[in-house]
């Protein structure tokens, strides 16, 4: 496809055009988000093109972990992405092209670069509103570098031309780029598209986001479990609103962006914020929704067994309630995945020595039960506690050590009833061992 010869688009195009040098910075996420909304919620068309011509630092593998954090964030190209190093020859021909027509010339250096018409380039920004810069200010930027490769505003230009850009959403750093680019599309003979500037995202205390703020790339923020479901609504309210709603679903997300209400301030990284938001998916999303994205966080030998997940499942609520992150889960959940007895610490110990006499009382109780659920062993507790003395905290306290080798979490009953009967009674029976060997008979 010739620079000369558009594509032929019906409405509205848009594209994210990352460079793959590194991990996807999440500023860089929100670009590709907002450009995604906007072509979702007007019917147009949302592109991906990898400006990879900076050889030195895009890589193969950059470019990888760009597509595995598109994909992971659901935010999928239109058409097969365009690979900007595919398309020097078309930019040689764009330049030859504005040389012939007096719009560039070759320095003595040679380097070819464009001659800026005098007067003032003006646009309205979808974000920034109206913004004109003078000519003047403007220096004869390069085109071709004396070597004959394409710099990046004959690349940026000629590319969305090639694609059919309508609408160049990009971040606030490329502003002084654009009236270049516009000069650049009049020379090419080419409509003019749509900008829209967005502002950066800011560390919470103001600064630059850079890596000594912690995680700040969709790798990293996966890394820490985070859900993609989370990560999106939180970069979607990063700079955007809608009334006073939170919560948006893709759908809502969808049907309610505005580019124009895009906030022309900076915003703030608050990670406070991220965790909510991934809190309330971790509550309101189904176990199976969430389940691929937790496995990366459970023990290896939970990850292939299926009864695990049925212990999960039953006791998802459980956790979610508590859990922020996904390795939170995952840890508060590892007395259903792995043999826990194996771990008691001093204290626990303490705790089941002082309650060994009524250890074998309770194991026999647990023995003799024919139903195993949550409501009967519930009623099966009660009574332990009621014949015990009558303080749940005495029966409770060293039950909950010696099955989950854990001083709090979730109803003993629901945590009994996932695990079984058979391992609940293994793991007493290990914790009366315990106890005799660290001196409980004495008593
Ligand atoms: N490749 C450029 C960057 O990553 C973006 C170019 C553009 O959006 O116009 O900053």
């Amino acid at each position: 496809m010739s620079v000369s010869a558009p594509a032929q688009t019906q409405g509205i195009v848009v594209r994210f055009a990352p460079s793959p040098t590194g991990k996807m910075h999440i500023g860089s996420a929100r670009t590709a988000l907002f450009n995604w909304l906007y072509a979702k919620h007007t019917g147009g068309q949302f592109l991906l093109r990898i400006e990879d011509t900076d050889s030195e630092r895009s890589t193969p593998e950059n470019t990888q972990y760009i597509f595995e954090a598109m994909n992971w964030l659901g935010l999928e190209s239109d058409r097969e992405p365009l690979i900007q190093s595919t398309q020097l020859e078309n930019h040689k021909q764009a330049a030859q092209k504005l040389i012939a027509s007096g719009a560039a010339f070759v320095d003595e250096e040679g380097v070819t670069r464009f001659k800026v018409p005098e007067g003032a380039v003006h646009w309205t920004d979808l974000v920034q509103g109206d913004i004109t810069i003078e000519s003047k200010q403007i220096e004869p930027f390069a085109l071709l570098r004396s070597d004959g490769t394409p710099t990046y505003h004959l690349g940026v230009v000629c590319d969305d031309i090639t694609q059919g850009v309508t609408h160049i959403i990009r971040g606030d750093d490329h502003i002084n780029n654009t009236p270049k680019q516009i000069l650049l599309y009049r020379a090419l003979g080419a409509k003019v598209p749509e900008f829209g500037h967005i502002p950066l995202i800011l560390s919470e205390s103001g600064e630059k986001l850079s890596k000594r703020h912690g995680a700040i790339s969709v790798q990293e923020l996966r890394d820490a479990g985070y859900l993609p479901q989370g990560l999106f609504n939180f970069l979607l309210r990063l700079g955007w609103g809608h009334a006073d709603q939170e919560i948006f679903t893709r759908e809502d997300a969808i049907a309610a962006f505005d580019i124009h209400a895009v906030s022309k301030g900076a915003s703030r990284f608050d990670t406070s914020k991220l965790n909510w938001f991934n809190a309330q998916y971790l509550k309101s999303l189904p176990f199976t929704e969430v389940k691929p994205h937790l496995l990366a966080f459970l023990p290896d030998a939970a990850q292939t067994h299926p009864a695990d997940f049925k212990k999960l499942e039953f006791m998802w609520a459980d956790f979610t309630t508590r859990a922020q992150t996904l390795p939170e889960i995952a840890d508060a959940a590892r007395y259903l995945l792995a043999d826990v007895t194996e771990s008691y610490t001093e204290e626990h110990t303490a705790i089941l020595l002082e309650a060994h006499h009524l250890l074998h009382d309770v194991y026999d109780t647990f023995s003799a039960v024919t139903e195993w659920n949550a409501e009967i062993l519930h009623q099966v507790i009660a009574n332990l506690v009621q014949h015990h003395g009558g303080s749940f905290k005495t029966v409770g306290r060293p039950l909950r050590v010696a099955i989950t080798a854990q001083l709090g979490g979730p109803d003993m009953s629901r945590i009994m009833a996932a695990l079984g009967q058979n391992e609940c009674l293994r793991r007493l029976k290990v914790a009366l061992h315990h106890v005799h060997q660290n001196g409980g008979h004495h008593h």
